[in-house]
């Protein structure tokens, strides 16, 4: 116990002399910042004992005190070596996870006090609030989140954006892919010696350096549409392995899809179906099996590539092009007698691992990637809400078992897990605005049915996360938190309709808006609008925008309209990627981007048909079609400062103190975790730890 205790002190001095070192240094001991970064990751090098060498060369630019205390420092660390418990750092995304949820969920008991939000509050550092960045959607959280830095310097100022320079044509910019202006935490901690595995998260995909980690899953990227076939059976009886015989079935001319497996637009890969023909029962009786076999060439012989029994899903994994695809499986319909079934394929989506055999070995143990809920399916009824559900179940489950998984990979500091769930079924769930043409629906009592939904999948994720903790050895930390909360809607505006209709000829490109759920950047066509007609342009625009009425109360829809000298405020303002215009809704609103002639500006938003069976066809076709930020009943995408659209931060660990935080941005985190990590934060962290 002594030699503990003794130890613990030397660790309590060294901590204390880097700390005293990191302040000299950062407190402008000299040097520029790169070589002061130098230092530091030098500095935490020689934490871990590694490199002694360079000592000298480093002392040059800094005060004779920081010198002193780096020999101190390496003193100190020899005594320790050995004694320093390896700090370690799990940081799981709840994607659209309101923290005012969680505190009414645990408040009446439908999260129980016995589950992980209540045990985190009890025993670890929790935010009352969570400001996330302007504009709070999945993909610019994330970044800044990774990085504590704002989009104005991530570059990430949408989910989705345009570059000043691209052609007017050519496809919008993703959050998801470009590259990222400044350091994450991933490539801090990579760079200061540590080891990084993400885990199916959001935004990390090796496509650059600072997208990288030592060990990625990455989150799967759709690849091609899903299918709902209706099979008949043929004449065709064709032989497989052990004399087996299968009836080869084709799709109805009147399917809604074909068997074709398509990846990215261009490869179409046809799919053999078969049916296992009568086989008999227990009573010797000739009965029909419903089991379908799926294969990717025309040969039987060979094998095929997945199984489908009634009632259950089953995964099929399909390389092309040296790349994988995973996709999976449900039978839908049997008419026994007729042969006849109606099959659901999810959306094919690529998945990609690193190094080499890491997404398989993973695989092997918790199965495919069961593939994103269909959602525009379900709208139009070809997917049934108990099929969409089963979709979220698996979902949930793979990415609780990816991180269950992955901890067990020795090699690691700090784990990133992601669980989409929450943000998935309050998209397509939230029922809680008057407003809201659904809320009358089913005699007054589909906002309490739906309510349920949502509250059921926030206890299965509380689970979860309490199955993921008692699963974690004792020394690792966890650091929960979420990228933005949801806002109900009851209108979609499609702004590109508005400016059409107000003649700034959208239609003639001229101009277009790009739309993060409710806010959205406007960017003007230079080629369209010339130097000088610029300014008065701008004006008239902006006047037009902020004079925009709801139709209904005669108020402002827009809380915000922001030309990019004040988008410079809201840490929105990057030269490359910044609207000429930004807007953000109030509460209620979402955007759609879409220029859809035949459809009114102002849509109130549903995903059940019979709530708009009364609309002309075009704006039925884009109800139907809508993504969940477009007609979602909830979307994100809003300013920091909206209530419903803040984020939450929950820690508990060996680490990390008992505490309450009032009210944090989550630009912290970044910082949070590097000091849980024992590193220094991200170079470009804005926001400072919380303990
Ligand atoms: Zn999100």
């Amino acid at each position: 116990m002594k030699h503990w205790c003794l130890n613990n002190h030397w660790i309590f001095y060294r901590t204390l002399v880097l700390k005293i070192l990191h302040i000299a240094v950062s407190s402008g001991g000299g040097g520029n910042f790169k070589t002061k970064n130098k230092l530091l990751t030098t500095m935490m090098t020689f934490n871990n004992l590694k490199i002694f060498y360079s000592v000298q060369q480093q002392f040059k630019p800094f005060s004779f005190i920081a010198a002193i205390c780096l020999v101190l420092s390496i003193i100190l660390t020899i005594q320790t070596n050995g004694q320093t418990p390896q700090k370690k750092v799990v940081m799981i995304s709840l994607d659209g996870t309101p923290d005012f949820l969680i505190d009414k969920f645990l408040k009446s008991g439908v999260l129980p006090s016995n589950g992980a939000f209540a045990k985190m509050k009890k025993n670890g550092a929790y935010a009352e609030r969570v400001l996330p960045v302007n504009v709070a959607s999945t993909g610019p959280s994330h970044i800044s989140i990774f990085t504590g830095a704002p989009p104005a310097k991530t570059g990430m100022v949408g989910n989705t954006f345009r570059k000043s320079d691209q052609s007017w044509n050519s496809p919008v910019l993703s959050a998801f892919r470009q590259p990222i202006a400044v350091e994450t935490i991933f490539q801090a901690a990579m760079r200061q010696g540590k080891k990084v595995m993400a885990l199916g998260g959001v935004g990390l995909d090796n496509s650059s350096e600072n997208r990288k980690t030592d060990y990625l899953h990455m989150y799967p990227v759709n690849s091609g549409p899903s299918l709902v076939m209706d099979l008949i059976p043929t004449d065709t009886i064709v032989k497989g392995k052990n004399d087996q015989n299968f009836r080869k079935l084709k799709a109805e001319s009147k399917s809604p899809s074909q068997p074709i497996f398509e990846i990215a637009g261009s490869t179409r890969m046809p799919l053999y179906i078969y049916s296992t023909d009568s086989v008999l029962n227990d009573a010797n009786i000739l009965h029909p099996l419903a089991q379908i076999i799926i294969d990717t060439d025309s040969d039987l012989s060979n094998g095929y590539a997945a199984t489908v029994d009634s009632e259950s899903w089953t995964g099929m994994a399909v390389e092309k092009n040296g790349k994988q695809y995973n996709t999976s499986f449900r039978i839908l319909k049997v008419d026994a007698t007729a042969g006849r079934y109606r099959l659901f394929m999810a959306a094919p989506a690529e998945v990609y691992g690193y190094p080499s055999g890491f997404l398989q070995k993973l695989q092997s143990g918790i199965g495919l990637w069961p593939g994103e809920p269909e959602n525009r399916k379900q709208t139009t009824g070809l997917v049934s809400e108990e099929i969409w559900f089963e979709q979220i179940d698996r979902l949930a489950k793979y990415s609780r078992d990816l991180v269950l998984a992955g901890m067990k990979e020795g090699n690691w500091d700090l784990l990133f897990g992601y669980f989409s769930t929450l943000d998935d079924v309050q998209h397509r769930y939230t029922l809680t605005n008057p407003r809201q043409i659904d809320y009358k629906a089913d005699n007054g009592s589909r906002p309490a049915i739906y309510g349920a939904y949502i509250e059921k999948w926030f206890q299965v994720i509380d689970r979860y996360l309490l199955e993921i903790m008692n699963a974690a050895p004792k020394e690792i930390n966890f650091v929960i938190f979420s990228d933005h909360g949801m806002i109900p809607i009851h209108t979609s505006l499609l702004l590109n309709n508005y400016f059409e209709q107000e003649g700034f000829n959208v239609s003639n490109a001229a101009l277009t808006s790009v739309s993060s759920g409710n806010s959205a950047h406007i960017y003007i066509n230079r080629e369209k609008v010339g130097d000088a007609d610029y300014d008065s342009y701008l004006t008239r625009l902006s006047q037009r925008l902020k004079s925009l009425r709801d139709s209904v109360t005669g108020k402002a829809i827009f809380e915000l309209v922001a030309n990019q000298q004040e988008q410079i405020k809201y840490g929105l303002y990057h030269k490359d990627y910044s609207g000429d215009l930004f807007v953000s809704c109030k509460v209620g609103y979402t955007i759609s981007d879409r220029y859809l002639p035949g459809v009114h500006y102002l849509v109130q938003n549903s995903f059940d048909p019979a709530m708009f069976e009364n609309q002309n066809q075009a704006t039925k076709n884009f109800l139907l079609n809508g993504t969940m930020n477009e007609t979602g009943r909830a979307v994100h995408g809003c300013l920091a400062t909206v209530r419903e659209g803040q984020s939450i931060f929950y820690s508990v660990g060996p680490e990390v103190p008992k505490r309450k935080l009032k009210r944090i941005s989550s630009l912290q985190i970044a910082a949070t975790v590097s000091t849980l990590l024992g590193i220094l934060p991200p170079a470009d962290s804005e926001g400072k730890s919380v303990f």
